[in-house]
């Protein structure tokens, strides 16, 4: 290579580097002149290029179209780990790329045509090979020159780009892991609930295409939590895992486990051709799970209940599949767990109906629709009304009359449990209203309040509210909580408990409901702020007929006396029931020998008629009160 043309590529490289204003001056020099002083301004031109050359930081090297190497400088040797003897006059295919990632030399010429006529960008990344067989990230740029004798030369500019490059793979592998974290649960490293959702779409989308039809499979641990609060967090957790790796096991690899809850799991199998392959499937995830496994040296089970459901063709919403699973496992769980439930024309047909009778009660509570029904409690030594239990109706249009205990779970379920309880609420203080207008004052009023009322953040400013602007007495209003609902308490600043010694320190009465069957917690009646117990009707009905259940009331009495708190029996249906109560000391009594639960209008006729101005003749007299 002549030394003008050398000079001309030098320029060149240098500009690509980056290098700057003094080499365009220079550049500018007339180069053509040929005085002496041209002569060595050129020379001097020269020298500075080779300083610049050989101090840029940049690996700067000219090849011909053919990649033979013409020149490199100390920086591109440097990089390169080699000697000027090991680059000029070879190609840097043949020394600096790793084994298996050299382009061919075909590739390589198109690749240079391509850049030159400036279709395709002259900067590529490439990672090279040092002579001693390490690897580093290098950025070539290209740019082509033609010299005075009509050659054309390649200029690179190599920089060492391995800082970067790895830095951004470490972003991408940071990514990737924030990705999966967002879509995985930590604990089982499955699928979370929006990897679930998308993955159901998608398998959906590809069913519709295919023909086929996808399986939903829900699965909830029986019993997880006595795992958790007999053997600790560590063995429920150990549960989890061990769950998620036997269904893992058992399944195909384009089928997903997911968990999307505590111990709740969903399997979705995409082309299950019916309903009894459905089945097959559920049973042998069934059967993958009915195996104990080793903690702390004890056998453990995660036995699961499994509802299952098959996608419709041409389904495309995955909410609606969920559901149905969902509800084959309800079903699956009602029906005494470990069981596998597939969700088929009947259950469908039961769903639907459960469906519209939710939509139903929606709107009937919406609209304030629900009835109130009133049911006496007497004083047996004086056969006074001693007060009402308010208690809910639901008349449906077409199924007719709905008892509370049908409609209680499902409306706990839709969340309008306590807007139903404040209803009652309002019921008992307007019944109460019109009792004392009538001139019954004494007679209380009582109201069931379930734990979503207790912790409902308006409940005891209504009550309070109530009762004041009508200008009652406090003491006049009976609230009926559930056993079940103080052993739930955990101790919280709204637990149920707190709320009790709340409303009695307000003045109110609270009344242990259902009493002496379930849990029968003879604690709670010591350490409750409570005013007494309603004895529930199971244990009343038995005390006739059953020695040990007359013996549990007998002690409940005694107890209650001891402690100073009323007691109330409930479901009193016969004479000679209420005259043994009465003779072990209970003194009040609710139930049908003395009247169902009535209308309001009833009700105040029923007040009316039983002053208790004179005492009760005595239970043993049947249906005296009726
Ligand atoms: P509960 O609080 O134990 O109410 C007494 C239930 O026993 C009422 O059933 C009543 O009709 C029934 N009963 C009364 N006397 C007799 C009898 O002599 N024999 C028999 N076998 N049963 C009798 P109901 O009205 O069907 O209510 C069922 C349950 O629903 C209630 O049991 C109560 O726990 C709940 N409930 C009713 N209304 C409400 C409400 O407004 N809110 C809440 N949270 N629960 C309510
Ligand atoms: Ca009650
Ligand atoms: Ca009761």
């Amino acid at each position: 290579m002549s030394p003008g043309s050398l000079l001309l590529l030098l320029c060149t490289a240098l500009l690509a580097a980056g290098l700057g204003a003094a080499a365009v001056l220079v550049l500018q020099a007339p180069a053509r002149s040929r005085t002496r002083a041209a002569m060595r301004q050129r020379l001097r031109a020269a020298e500075f290029f080779r300083m610049a050359a050989e101090d840029a930081r940049d690996g700067l090297a000219i090849h011909d179209l053919d990649s033979v190497m013409l020149w490199a400088n100390p920086a591109y040797l440097a990089k390169m780990g080699r000697t000027a003897d090991e680059v000029i006059g070879r190609s840097p295919l043949d020394y600096a790329f790793p084994a298996g990632e050299r382009p061919s030399r075909s590739e390589v010429r198109a690749m240079l045509n391509d850049m030159q006529a400036g279709r395709v960008e002259r900067q590529k990344l490439y990672r090279q090979q040092r002579g001693d067989g390490t690897l580093f990230w290098s950025r070539v740029s290209f740019g082509f020159r033609t010299t005075s004798r009509g050659e054309t030369r390649v200029i690179l500019v190599c920089r060492d780009v391995t800082e970067v490059v790895e830095q951004a793979e470490d972003l991408r592998r940071l990514r990737n892991r924030l990705a999966h974290e967002a879509s995985h649960d930590a604990l089982t490293g499955l699928a979370n609930r929006a990897e679930l959702g998308r993955f159901m779409d998608e398998t959906l989308r590809s069913a519709t295409a295919s023909g086929e039809q996808v399986a939903v499979l829900r699965l909830d641990i029986d019993h997880f939590k006595e795992i958790n609060d007999t053997h600790g967090h560590q063995a429920g957790d150990e549960a989890l895992v061990c769950v998620a790796q036997r269904l893992r096991a058992a399944l195909r690899r384009s089928d997903m486990v997911a968990r999307v809850g505590g111990d709740e799991f969903v399997v979705i199998c995409p082309a299950v051709p019916d309903l009894a392959a459905l089945e097959r499937l559920g049973r042998g995830l069934s059967a993958a799970l009915s195996r104990p496994f080793p903690f702390n040296g004890v056998d453990l089970y995660a036995r699961a209940s499994i509802g299952c459901a098959l996608s419709q063709p041409g389904q495309s919403d995955h909410h609606e599949l969920l559901l149905q699973s969902d509800f084959a496992l309800y079903e699956a769980k009602r029906t005494g767990r470990g069981r596998v439930v597939v969700y088929d024309e009947g259950l469908h047909r039961r769903h639907a109906r459960l469906q519209s009778r939710a939509a139903d009660l929606r709107e009937a509570v919406g609209a304030n629709a629900l009835d109130h029904v009133f049911q006496p409690v007497v004083e047996l030594a004086t056969g006074r009304i001693s007060g009402f239990e308010t208690l809910v109706r639901w008349h449906h249009a077409g199924e007719g009359l709905i008892s509370p205990a049908d409609f209680l779970p499902l409306a706990e379920d839709l969340g309008l449990l306590s807007t139903i309880d404040l209803a009652s609420m309002e019921a008992a203080l307007a019944m109460k209203r019109r009792l004392s207008a009538a001139g019954h004052g004494q007679v209380r009023l009582s109201f069931n309040a379930s734990s979503d009322l207790l912790r409902h953040p308006s409940f005891v400013n209504r009550l309070v509210f109530g009762t004041e602007s009508a200008g009652m007495e406090r003491d006049q209003i009976a609230i009926e909580v559930l056993e079940t609902t103080v052993f739930t308490d955990h101790g919280e600043a709204d637990s149920p408990a707190r709320i009790i010694s709340n409303l009695r320190e307000a003045g109110f009465n609270v009344y242990l409901d259902d009493f002496g069957v379930g849990y029968a917690g003879l604690a709670h009646l010591a350490e409750l702020a409570i005013t007494g117990i309603k004895l529930d009707r199971a244990l009343v009905r038995q005390v006739l007929s059953n020695r040990a259940s007359a013996k549990i009331i007998a002690t409940i009495i005694d107890l209650c006396r001891e402690l100073g708190l009323r007691v109330i029996a409930e479901g009193v249906e016969d004479a000679a029931t209420a005259r043994r109560l009465q003779q072990m000391g209970c003194p009040h009594v609710q139930g049908y020998w003395l009247s169902p639960p009535v209308p309001a209008t009833e009700a105040l006729a029923f007040a009316a008629a039983h002053p208790g101005t004179t005492p009760l003749p005595g239970p043993q007299q049947s249906l005296t009160l009726m």
